[in-house]
């Protein structure tokens, strides 16, 4: 399905083959939409019995055949039977008439959409993939009780601007009602501040029966998901114990095979020292489908937050993003030491005072400039900046925690975005 059109039916003739229900309600649409309608079925349930006796419906008592169809613009196959509806939908299409498998939903040509009404427009929600009623119901519902959504006059551009804006915002339940095959998705949640969350990844958490998360990223996201989706902690405190990563594979696996959607939400980017890559192969190996949603990573959003850039024209041309859980060689202290490089480290809290020993060792100069910058993008945010030789100290005064992203190099200078910056002096620091 890839487009939607919005059909003029008055006077036109829609034929309805079956009496139970669905029919009854897609009998109430079409008297609504102003069309002729037969329908065609050995029995009427007691709303379309009400129907008939109150507007211009014929009835013929017994099952359909395909010549019930001629003459029909449009055909509606809603007789309970799977086999009965898709053969009228097959009738149909041979006769070039559209049709809407109300049962299944398979092989008719076309969807009835969930429609809401506002201010002189009619918006039609229907499923791109296969059908799935209750979603698109539940999400009209959802978006009628938008306040605003649109107003008198709005043109329909604007009314799907604003639909979109609300998708968006991950404010909505788009969750698939109808079984399907489980998947997994890996959502980057960016560093932390929920407005820093990719729109693809607000809109794949919409979508998610659980959420698998960390603790770092956005929580105030989790907070707002419809409450019987279930969110499943398997983030590490640091120093602490959680979830090996062999048990979390596991446990991706486990929930994807029960058929539904897992949202594995991480910090900053899932594959930036997210071991996104781990998931990913475990999922295929089940033959599980994964995708990656990337995310703002913590190694460059958290600096630029705290108004350094990574790189800048005449200072730093490259940047090293390094694990510093473990220290690193030498080597990797080299471009630091000569200046071009800045050293973005990651998960470098507890090591730094070997990390600033190794730096010094390897050449770093006493005065560079460092900047650790503690929860980065969060409401309780701190940094701290200190030369290289002084930082050990300062951030213990400070009592620096992670998570924290600690930049060293020229560019962690804060006079470098200075309006009046003095470029020739090395930096000099607390
Ligand atoms: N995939 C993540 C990184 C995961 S490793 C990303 O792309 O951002 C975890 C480390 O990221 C933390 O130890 C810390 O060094 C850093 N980090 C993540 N979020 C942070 C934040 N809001 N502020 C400071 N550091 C952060």
């Amino acid at each position: 399905m890839t487009t939607l059109l919005g059909l003029d039916l008055r006077d036109r003739l829609a034929v309805v083959a079956g009496g139970g229900p669905v029919a009854a309600v897609k009998v109430a649409l079409l008297l609504e939409a102003g069309a002729r309608i037969r329908v065609i079925a050995p029995a009427l349930c007691e709303d379309l019995v009400d129907a008939f006796a109150a507007h211009r419906i014929s009835w013929e008592m017994r099952e359909v055949i395909e010549t019930d169809l001629d003459g029909a613009w449009l055909v509606v196959a809603a007789t309970g039977d799977r086999a009965a509806d898709e053969a009228v939908c097959r009738w149909a299409t041979a006769a070039r008439t559209w049709s809407i498998n109300a049962g299944s939903g398979q092989h008719g040509t076309a969807r009835s959409p969930a429609l809401l009404r506002r201010a002189g427009l009619a918006i039609g929600i229907v499923s791109q993939e296969s059908p799935d009623p209750r979603r698109i119901v539940v999400l009209r519902d959802e978006l009628a009780a938008v306040p605003d959504l649109v107003k008198e006059g709005d043109d329909p551009n604007v009314a799907i601007e604003s639909v979109d804006a609300v998708i968006a915002s991950a404010a909505v339940d788009l969750r698939h009602r109808r079984p399907r095959p489980g998947r997994v998705t890996l959502v980057g949640g960016g560093p932390g501040a929920e407005d820093l969350m990719t729109v693809r990844g607000r809109i794949a958490l919409s979508e998610a029966d659980v959420v698998i998360t960390d603790r770092l990223g956005p929580r105030s996201v989790l907070g707002r998901l419809p409450v019987d989706v279930e969110v499943i902690h398997v983030g590490k405190v640091p120093g602490g114990h959680g979830p090996t990563q062999a048990e979390i594979n596991a446990l991706l696996i486990e929930q994807a095979q029960r058929g539904r959607h897992v949202v594995r939400l991480k910090g900053g980017d899932p594959f930036l020292f997210g071991r996104g890559g781990e998931e990913v192969i475990a999922c295929r190996e089940h033959g599980i489908p994964v995708e990656v949603v990337p995310g703002v990573s913590s190694a460059l959003s958290v600096p630029a937050i705290a108004g350094i850039p990574v790189t800048h024209r005449g200072t730093a041309s490259s940047v090293t993003i390094a694990h510093g859980h473990h220290r690193l060689s030498p080597a990797a202290y080299a471009p630091v030491a000569d200046g071009t490089t800045t050293l973005v480290l990651l998960m470098a809290v507890t090591l730094l005072a070997d990390h600033v020993a190794d730096a010094l060792a390897a050449g770093v100069p006493p005065q560079t400039p460092v900047c650790i910058v503690e929860r980065g993008t969060l409401p309780d945010e701190r940094c701290l900046r200190a030369r290289l030789d002084g930082v050990v100290d300062a951030a213990e005064r400070a009592d620096l925690q992670a998570p924290a992203i600690i930049v060293v190099g020229a560019v962690a200078d804060p006079r470098l975005l200075a309006a009046v910056a003095d470029h020739s002096e090395a930096a000099v620091l607390a």
